[in-house]
């Protein structure tokens, strides 16, 4: 076990600075030391969020440093598997923002490596899971009380996407927490997914919005999925599972109730930062620490190979209107 976690990060974008403010601030038995990414003026200003961080090249010569006992994965997806495989050779723990890969074959490629060495090196962000609320909706299913479950409905409405969100995004970026969520709290792999578009939101310009998809379980469970990312009024994730003898949704996120005028009215936050910061808090905290003994727990690669599968299938059907089944394979015994 190393006292103070070191830990190196691989892309310093929006979600690398805010998980290195977070170790920085939040994290006392863990320490950026080094950085770096192919953008040049986000790794200086990433440098400058704590002090004695190094700026490295690149990610080849952070991971073999000696300053860093861990790396965290924040470049975009289609950069993520040749940094994991080299950190996984290095058998530095190693936290990866979703997705896992661009692709089921790279993703194929990062199990391989990881099952070679035997045990797990490699968390996934998918950072739901560390939501109190999901959390508390997963424990009420597994303590019984609502019997067994039978269907999960999830929305995931953003109120608008930057410029850069095109193509297939809503389903590749956006609804892949979704699938995480059901696989978790269905306890089940997907078996077939349909995604149907409905009439096109306006302020979407082009972009195929909202999404509908239908997706059922290996265990007959059912889940269905809206995921509309124009909706202009706030950031708004709602989620329910019936069972065979009650129900347990999501709570609002307000606060507070104003009640004025005859009406009654409370706050909707405004991003998924907002919405999910304490399971971002958690997520990374809960990382370091099993980093700190030289392991990992969480979301693992089988996930995100599973997820990127249902991805793929659910990109498909969204293009065919057909139904599309998945076959994934067994999961190798690490990951059980
Ligand atoms: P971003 O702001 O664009 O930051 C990504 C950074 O990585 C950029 O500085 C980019 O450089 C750099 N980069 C690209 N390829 C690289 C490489 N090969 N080596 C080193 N750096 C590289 O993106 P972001 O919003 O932070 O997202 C980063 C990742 O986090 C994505 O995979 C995204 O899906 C994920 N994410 C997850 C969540 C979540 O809810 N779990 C939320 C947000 C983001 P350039 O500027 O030159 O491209």
């Amino acid at each position: 076990m190393v006292k103070i976690l070191k830990v190196g990060v691989i892309g310093t974008g929006m979600i690398g600075q805010d998980h290195i403010r977070r170790i920085t601030d939040l994290i006392p038995s863990a320490v950026v030391t080094a950085v770096t990414d192919t953008n040049a003026d986000n790794a200086k200003q990433a440098a400058r969020k704590a002090a004695d961080i190094k700026i490295f090249e690149t990610a080849e010569q952070l991971i073999a440093a000696d300053n860093v006992d861990a790396v965290l994965i924040c470049s975009w997806g289609g950069a993520h598997e040749a940094a994991i495989l080299l950190a996984l050779a290095a058998g530095k723990p190693i936290f990866c923002e979703k997705p896992l890969a661009d692709s089921q074959a790279a993703c194929q490629r990062i199990i391989e490596a990881e099952v070679k060495l035997g045990k797990r090196l490699l968390q996934v962000g998918y950072m739901r899971r560390y939501d109190p609320a999901y959390k508390a909706m997963k424990a009420t299913i597994d303590s019984g009380k609502i019997g067994a479950p039978l269907i999960f409905h999830s929305v995931h409405r953003n109120a608008g996407v930057p410029d850069h969100y095109k193509g297939d995004m809503a389903i590749s970026d956006t609804m892949v927490h979704d699938i995480d969520v059901a696989r978790w709290l269905l306890d089940s792999e997907v078996a077939r997914v349909r995604v149907v578009g409905a009439k096109k939101n306006t302020r979407g310009g082009g972009l195929r919005d909202p999404l509908m998809a239908l997706i059922e379980m290996d265990n007959k469970t059912l889940a269905s999925v809206e995921v509309s990312v124009n909706i202009d009024y706030g950031y708004d994730i709602q989620g329910e599972v019936s069972a065979e003898k009650g129900s347990v949704s999501l709570g609002e996120t307000n606060k507070i109730i104003v009640k004025s005028q005859g009406q009654f009215s409370g706050e909707i936050l405004a991003d998924w930062m907002l919405r999910f910061v304490e399971a971002y808090d958690v997520e990374i905290a809960m990382w370091a620490e099993a980093a700190r003994h030289g392991g990992v727990t969480g979301p693992s690669a089988w996930d995100g190979y599973a997820i990127q599968a249902v991805s793929d299938a659910a990109i498909k059907s969204a293009d065919s209107g057909d139904v599309v089944e998945l076959n994934i394979g067994d999961k190798p015994s690490i990951y059980v």
